[in-house]
C-alpha cells in the first residue's frame, strides 16, 4: 500500500481528546514474563482459555457500557509456534466480531502478529497497538524472559503495520532506568517510521508505576523529568502524531503541565479499569473541570483519529460511522454519558 500522509496535522492545542472505551481480556496467560508485569498468568497446560471470557460474558460486559465506542482487546500472548496459537487467534477474531455486532470499533493490542494475522485483524480493527516500550540496557534486563519484546521484533511489527496501512498506536514505557539518550533514540526511531509510513496516529508516553495494593504517585522530580521528555517527543515526532498520556498515571492537578508540554490526548479510558486497579481513572467530569480551569477542553473521539479514517476499508468506515452515532447517542441521552 502506498503510504498516505495524515491530512490534518495536530500540534498541541486547546482541545484534548479521549476515547470512551471498554477493555476485554481474552486471556491473561502469556508466554512472555516481563519483569514488571502483574497482569500475566503463566501458560496453562489446558490452553490459553482454561478460564475463558465467553461470548455471553463479553456480551454482558459490552451491554453494561453502552457509551464505549471503542472495544480494547488486551491479551496475554501465545507463542507463535504453539499449537494453541490458532485457537487464541480465532478467539480474538470472534471478540472483534462481537464488538462489530454491537456497532463498536475494536482496537486490538495482543503482541506481535504474523503478516496474515495482522492483515485479518486489520480488516476488523479501526486501529491497533503495540508499545515499542524503549531501547537500551534497562529494557533488555526487564525483557530477558520476554522473546516478543525484543527490539527487532517490535520494530518489525511497526514496519509491518505501516506496510498494511493500519492506523497504529505505539509508545514508550518511561522511568525503568533508561537514560535520556535511550529515550531520544527511541523517539527518533518512531519519527523515522512515521516519515516512512505515516501510520502512527498516537504515541503513548507512559510513566512506569509499580503495581500493588496502593498507588505510588509520581514525585515532583519525576514529573519534571518526564515533562522534559514530553517536550522532546513533541519536537522530534512529526506534528500529526498525537502524544498520549494515561491520566490515571499522572497527578490530576498537575495534568495541565503535561498538556502544556505537548500532550494532546488521554487515550482510551475505561471507567472500570481491569488492568491497574491501584490507579483508577479520573472521571470525565473530573478531567473536564481540571482541564477547563487551565484553558483546555476535553473532546471525545473514536479509537481511530479523524485524519486516519480515510485509510480504513469501506466496511470499517461504515462501522466507524455507527460507532460515532453511539457516541452522539450517549451524549444526548445523558445516561452513563462519557461527556461531562
Ligand atoms: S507481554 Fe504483556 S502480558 Fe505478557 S508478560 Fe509482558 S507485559 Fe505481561
Amino acid at each position: 500500500m502506498t503510504p498516505i500522509r495524515a491530512a490534518d496535522g495536530c500540534p498541541p492545542g486547546r482541545s484534548i481528546t479521549w476515547s470512551p472505551s471498554i477493555t476485554l481480556v481474552p486471556t491473561r496467560f502469556c508466554f512472555n514474563a516481563c519483569g514488571y508485569c502483574s497482569f500475566r498468568r503463566p501458560p496453562d497446560p489446558a490452553g490459553p482459555f482454561a478460564d475463558p471470557l465467553s461470548d455471553a460474558a463479553a456480551q454482558a460486559l459490552l451491554e453494561a457500557r453502552p457509551e464505549a465506542a471503542e472495544v480494547l482487546l488486551l491479551s496475554g500472548e501465545v507463542a507463535p509456534q504453539s499449537p494453541q496459537r490458532r485457537a487464541w487467534f480465532q478467539r480474538l477474531l470472534a471478540l472483534c466480531r462481537l464488538a462489530w455486532a454491537q456497532g463498536r470499533l475494536p482496537h486490538t493490542n495482543a503482541g506481535p502478529l504474523s503478516l496474515a494475522e495482522m492483515a485479518a485483524l486489520g480488516r476488523l480493527n479501526a486501529s491497533m497497538g503495540l508499545m515499542l516500550e524503549g531501547l537500551g540496557p534497562a529494557y533488555d534486563t526487564l525483557h530477558r524472559h520476554a522473546p516478543s519484546k525484543r527490539l527487532a521484533v517490535r520494530l518489525g511489527q511497526l514496519e509491518q503495520a505501516g506496510r498494511l496501512g493500519i492506523p497504529f498506536t505505539t509508545g514508550l514505557l518511561l522511568g525503568v532506568g533508561e537514560s535520556h539518550a535511550d529515550r531520544r533514540a527511541a523517539l527518533e526511531l518512531l519519527a523515522e517510521l512515521q516519515r516512512r509510513w505515516g501510520h502512527l496516529q498516537e504515541v503513548i508516553l507512559q510513566p512506569f508505576r509499580p503495581d500493588g495494593a496502593a498507588a505510588v504517585l509520581l514525585t515532583g522530580a519525576e514529573q519534571a523529568d518526564l515533562l522534559v521528555t514530553i517536550a522532546q517527543a513533541r519536537a522530534i515526532l512529526p506534528p500529526e502524531v498525537h502524544l498520549q498520556l494515561p491520566p490515571n498515571l499522572w497527578p490530576l492537578q498537575a495534568l495541565p503541565d503535561a498538556l502544556a508540554a505537548g500532550i494532546d490526548d488521554l487515550g482510551g479510558i475505561d471507567s472500570s479499569d481491569v488492568i491497574n486497579r491501584a490507579y483508577p481513572q479520573p472521571t470525565p467530569a473530573c478531567l473536564t473541570a481540571t482541564l477547563e480551569r487551565a484553558g483546555f477542553s476535553l473532546v471525545p473521539r473514536l479509537c481511530v483519529h479523524p485524519a486516519w479514517l480515510p485509510w480504513l476499508p469501506a466496511a470499517l468506515q461504515r462501522q466507524a460511522h455507527c460507532a460515532e452515532a453511539r457516541l452522539l447517542a450517549s451524549r444526548s441521552s445523558g445516561s452513563r454519558s462519557p461527556w461531562p
